[in-house]
């Protein structure tokens, strides 16, 4: 049977994040906390290959204790097992600490539960936004990377080959490769399922097996949270939003003479200087 690692972070919704003018961070005050939206792609890629192969899935998150509502959320839409790396000593990871923790969780859920043959991550995260944690996890476990993941083409369990389409800025890319993989979730590559009602019910009553510091064996604590980030934030700012003149078409007159009459404008010697185009 296969076994699937997914990883996922608690991000804040970032639909609900406003910007202090004054001192240009986050407001996070009374922010609802949610599963950083390309995780639930890999976690669905996750669970309908456990649905057509048969698998185990396994959740893991590093995180403050309230990131058990994340692996909650993902037991109740069918995960196996959820596991979250909390202690205070792993907070302040940059994203090299953040890989290091992540590639040892990997191991030790190999460990517990038997050899991982694909560990699925986000593309990014909707708060760091780096993209790096993914590949720094493949890096370190040593595992094949098959990053921007839109679709599996085809799996053949025998064999341990997959075969993957790559969704990049110029094209898609068609890679053949040998499990074990680790693969970075784009958003085309599927659309999260809700949770069952069988799902829900076990989730309110699971507890995620929680893992600290003392749990890992060879841990070097120099790796880990803000002693093991080399990253310096040098300054952070909002970008300068320019103004441009708009002007509001009344549909009064119908949508079509509207239509018409912004064509004409386009075409006139103005519109196109005014909004900065000529
Ligand atoms: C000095 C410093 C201090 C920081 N302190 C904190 C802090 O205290 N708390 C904090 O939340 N962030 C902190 N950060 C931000 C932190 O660097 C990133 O959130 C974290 O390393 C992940 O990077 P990212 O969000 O860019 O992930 P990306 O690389 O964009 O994530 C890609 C994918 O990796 C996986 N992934 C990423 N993070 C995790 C995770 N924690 N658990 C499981 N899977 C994951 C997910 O699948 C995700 O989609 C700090 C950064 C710096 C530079």
């Amino acid at each position: 049977m296969l076994h699937i690692v997914v990883c996922v972070k608690q991000v804040p919704d970032s639909r609900e994040i406003r910007i202090d003018p004054k001192t240009n961070t986050l407001i996070r005050q009374g922010v609802p906390a949610i599963v950083n939206y390309f995780d639930l792609n890999g976690l669905e890629e996750a669970l309908s290959l456990k649905d057509r192969f048969g698998a185990r899935v396994t959740v893991v998150s590093m995180g403050p204790p309230s990131a058990d509502k994340a692996l909650k959320q993902c037991v109740s839409m069918g995960a196996d097992e959820g596991v979250l790396v909390s202690d205070r000593a792993f907070a302040g990871a940059d994203t090299l600490a953040t890989s290091y923790v992540i590639a040892l969780t990997v191991q030790k859920v190999e460990e517990v539960w038997g050899p991982v043959d694909m560990v699925f991550c986000g593309k990014q995260t909707l708060d760091g936004d780096t993209g790096q944690v993914g590949p720094g996890v493949a890096c370190r476990l040593d595992l094949e990377q098959l990053t921007y993941v839109e679709k599996i083409e085809q799996l053949d369990e025998k064999r341990r080959e997959i075969v993957v389409h790559r969704h990049l800025e110029d094209g898609i890319e068609r890679v053949k490769a040998k499990l074990p993989v680790l693969m970075t979730a784009v958003a085309e590559l599927n659309k999260p399922r809700r949770a069952s009602l069988p799902g829900v019910l076990r989730a309110a009553e699971y507890k995620p097996i929680v893992w600290t510091t003392n749990d890992f064996a060879n841990l070097d604590r120099a790796q880990i949270g803000l002693k093991g980030s080399p990253t310096i934030v040098g300054k952070t700012w909002v970008p300068e939003q320019k103004k441009i003149d708009t002007q509001m078409i009344g549909l009064d007159k119908g949508i079509e003479s509207a239509a018409t009459d912004l064509i004409g404008q386009l075409f006139s010697t103005e519109l196109p200087a005014k909004l900065g185009w000529a």
